[in-house]
């Protein structure tokens, strides 16, 4: 880390949440030099330090389920890729759905799954007991599990990201905040900060939920809207150490295991709502103790998609950012082919195109869209 900012860059990342990290990362990686992270606080105090850590590939758009298999094959090789220890726990992800009809919602992504090789399959009470053992499953219709999901440290992730970063030569500023793009014509010129204007061929924003705001300096419009969104902490669970992420499909509560104790997160998430439905669902939950509630802000776009890629009408100015609860486990994937858009011109390892803020000004919809 650096507390020096340079005057000229190649590339601006602003931004250090995991998405910056893994793009600088990227960007080193492919041996871009010059490159400059710069974080307004400390590297990943926006949403990543927020979150639940879930990695799936359970979605219904097929773009994610394909952003979610890059992601996980770079996540698998965490390790050898960045030189951090660092590792992803291969639990699954069990939903589970009280009602017929959240059961058949459950059933429609199957055939998706199938064609892109997932292992995810639909589970009957005895298989979710066999899975979380104890787990009360009386008022169940039945379940769907993923075995290539899990979970992991997202703070951890950006921090083998970041340091990797800096060895291949990327220079990370914290505490300046990017207070404006500056443009050339219909070009991107570099930011203005608090300590002075940094010149640069291109900028990223990477900006999560802030993102409105600096792209609106540079006349450019995005959809982007923070929503509070909380995780309740238990104390330490240790018959549970080991399950999947547990999902209740309808009332959207879930929990999974972090460092012997359990992490909660619901819509509307209060003590009593979570001890109540921890309660209900698995005795050994009963009595639960909350050790601490965190609130932070989901990053949602109007679509719960992310708007990625070249931003239309300013040269040389990308957008990586609204990942509506999921940005996270996409981070790799998404750093990847950012970098290809900067670099190469285009994405080519997927076609993100459908991803484009473009969307938003011709009002097509391409995603069905899902926020967990
Ligand atoms: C309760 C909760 C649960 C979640 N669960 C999951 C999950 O299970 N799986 C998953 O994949 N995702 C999950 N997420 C979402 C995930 O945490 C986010 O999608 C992800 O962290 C977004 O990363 P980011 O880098 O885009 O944004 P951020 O982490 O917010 O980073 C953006 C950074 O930009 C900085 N910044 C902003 N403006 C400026 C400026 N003008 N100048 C300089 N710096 C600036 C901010 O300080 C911030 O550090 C969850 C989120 C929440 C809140």
């Amino acid at each position: 880390m650096s507390s020096e900012l340079p005057r000229t860059a190649s590339t601006v990342i602003v931004g250090g949440g995991i998405v910056g990290a893994a793009t600088a990362f990227f960007l080193g990686d492919r041996g871009e030099r010059g490159v400059l992270l710069l974080e307004r606080d400390r590297l990943g105090a926006g949403t990543t330090k927020g979150g639940m850590g879930g990695i799936r590939h359970q979605f219904v758009d097929e773009i994610d389920v394909r952003m979610s298999l890059l992601a996980t094959a770079f996540w698998r090789e965490f390790s050898s890729f960045t030189g951090s220890a660092w590792r992803v726990e291969e639990r699954g992800y069990l939903f589970l759905a009280t009602t017929p009809a959240g059961l058949a919602t459950l059933r429609e992504p199957l055939p998706l799954y199938e064609r892109l090789g997932l292992d995810v399959r639909m589970l009957d009470r005895a298989d979710v007991e066999e899975l979380v053992p104890g787990i009360r499953t009386d008022d169940l219709a039945g379940a769907r599990f993923g075995s290539q999901d899990g979970y992991g440290d997202a703070l951890g992730a950006l921090a083998g990201f970041a340091a990797s970063a800096v060895l291949e030569g990327v220079r990370v500023v914290e505490g300046v905040t990017a207070t404006e793009l500056l443009r050339r014509g219909d070009r991107v010129a570099g930011v203005r900060t608090e300590q002075g204007d940094v010149s640069a061929e291109r900028v990223l924003l990477a900006t999560g939920c802030w993102t409105a705001e600096l792209a609106a300096t540079a006349g450019v419009e995005v959809p982007i809207r923070p929503f509070p969104r909380s995780i309740a902490e238990s104390m330490p669970t240790p018959a549970l150490a080991t399950i999947p992420m547990v999902i209740e499909h309808e009332s959207g509560f879930h929990f999974r295991p972090v460092d012997g104790a359990q992490h909660f997160a619901m819509p509307d998430l209060t003590a009593e709502a979570v001890t109540e439905r921890a309660a209900w669902r698995h005795p050994r939950l009963a009595g639960l103790r909350v050790a601490r509630i965190r609130t932070c802000q989901y990053e949602l776009t109007p679509d719960d998609h992310p708007v990625l890629g070249a931003a239309p009408g300013l040269e040389r100015l990308y957008l990586a950012a609204g990942f509506s609860g999921h940005g996270f486990m996409h981070a790799p994937a998404t750093a990847q082919l950012i970098v290809e858009e900067m670099l190469d011109g285009k994405a080519t390892t997927l076609d993100i195109s459908d991803l484009s803020l473009e969307r938003f000004r011709t009002g097509r919809r391409p995603f069905a869209g899902t926020v967990l």
